[in-house]
């Protein structure tokens, strides 16, 4: 099959290598349309580990071509996604429903093999079967969508809510559709005007710059100094993490989403004075994937508004690329 492999860092190839051969509890998909992730980039780039050679991609749809003895509910040709996080549910943590927090979790194009190829295996449990009316595209925007529909969850805002996300790129304008779905109010918070225009477009009913303005003064002019409920950091740096914690109301709630290992100061007796909660959110959970899938269906919200570029697998370094410099919240490659 094709594949577009990554062998070191910047090292992508145009190979044709072995399909997948399934095990009795595995399914064979012929991958579609995937989504190119942050988390690739960064392996493409040599920030995060990976074992090489690796075939990239974890956000797709497609078709099942094949199904393992053992697999009863599935059958070829029917039109998937995969949940790309494969949790073992036996730890302490899957047995509390908690299956993002997996010890033994083998991650889709990190542990292995991934989708940028015309065909990727995984297990038939992880396997989610898509509604008619949904596209390829919408399938492979279930996954991505998912960290940030969790992300929106911890944040415990509900309908009427003001919250403000900062960072404008893919997971914070996710989250931006989520909670305009659950009814809040969204400032919307970046330091690039063509991603505060899409947040904008989006349904953000505030945006900020933070390269003309301090966010967190204008989030306390808008707020007669009170600040908000509900902040949500998506960017993954030091100081919008210190902005997000500032411009929190008194018992606040501040939800970390962005992953960054730089260090960000936090004065203790700001957060135990106002009572502020901060806390992580990664990945999700099983059963929100069924709450993905339902409200990209539905059209509660239009995940395809973030996508930039569409191209195929031999032009995939062209997504790679655009996603790099930031031109494209989201590259999809049409596999087939
Ligand atoms: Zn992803
Ligand atoms: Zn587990």
């Amino acid at each position: 099959m094709k594949t577009y492999r990554l062998h070191a860092p910047r090292d992508m190839r145009f190979e044709n290598v072995p399909e997948p051969v399934i095990n009795p509890d595995q399914v064979l998909i012929r991958v579609h349309t995937m989504g190119v992730c942050g988390s690739d980039l960064h392996r493409y780039t040599g920030n995060f580990p990976a074992n090489y050679p690796l075939i990239l991609g974890h956000e797709f749809a497609g078709d099942i071509v094949q199904v393992g003895a053992n697999v009863a509910d599935l059958k070829v040709g029917q039109r998937v996604t995969a949940e790309p996080n494969f949790w073992c549910g036996k730890c302490v943590y899957c047995q509390a429903g908690k299956q993002n927090l997996c010890v033994n979790r083998i991650g889709l194009a990190y542990h292995v093999d991934g989708c940028q190829a015309e065909y990727v295996k995984v297990p038939a449990a992880f396997a989610w079967r898509l509604p008619d009316t949904m596209s390829y595209a919408q399938g492979a925007m279930v996954e991505p969508l998912m960290a940030s529909l969790h992300g929106f969850r911890r944040s415990r805002a509900k309908l009427g809510d003001t919250l403000a996300i900062l960072g404008c790129g893919t997971i914070g304008l996710l989250a931006l559709l989520c909670a305009k779905a659950a009814g809040c109010r969204v400032v919307a918070i970046d330091v690039v005007s063509s991603k505060l225009e899409l947040a904008q477009k989006l349904g953000a009913d505030e945006i900020i710059n933070g390269r003309d303005t301090d966010p967190v003064e204008t989030i306390k002019q808008m707020t007669d100094g009170l600040g908000l409920e509900v902040v949500m950091e998506t960017a993954g740096i030091a100081a919008t993490v210190e902005q997000a914690v500032a411009m929190a109301a008194q018992g606040g709630r501040v939800v970390l989403v962005g992953i960054s290992n730089r260090p960000a100061q936090v004065i203790p007796a700001i957060v135990v004075r106002r009572e502020i909660e901060i806390c992580g959110s990664y990945l999700y959970h099983a059963r929100e994937f069924a709450s993905g899938i339902q409200l990209i269906a539905s059209g509660a919200v239009d995940v395809l508004a973030l996508v930039g570029l569409t191209t195929d697998l031999d032009h995939a370094q062209e997504a790679y690329d655009q996603a790099l410099a930031g031109n494209v919240a989201k590259a999809l490659i049409k596999i087939q």
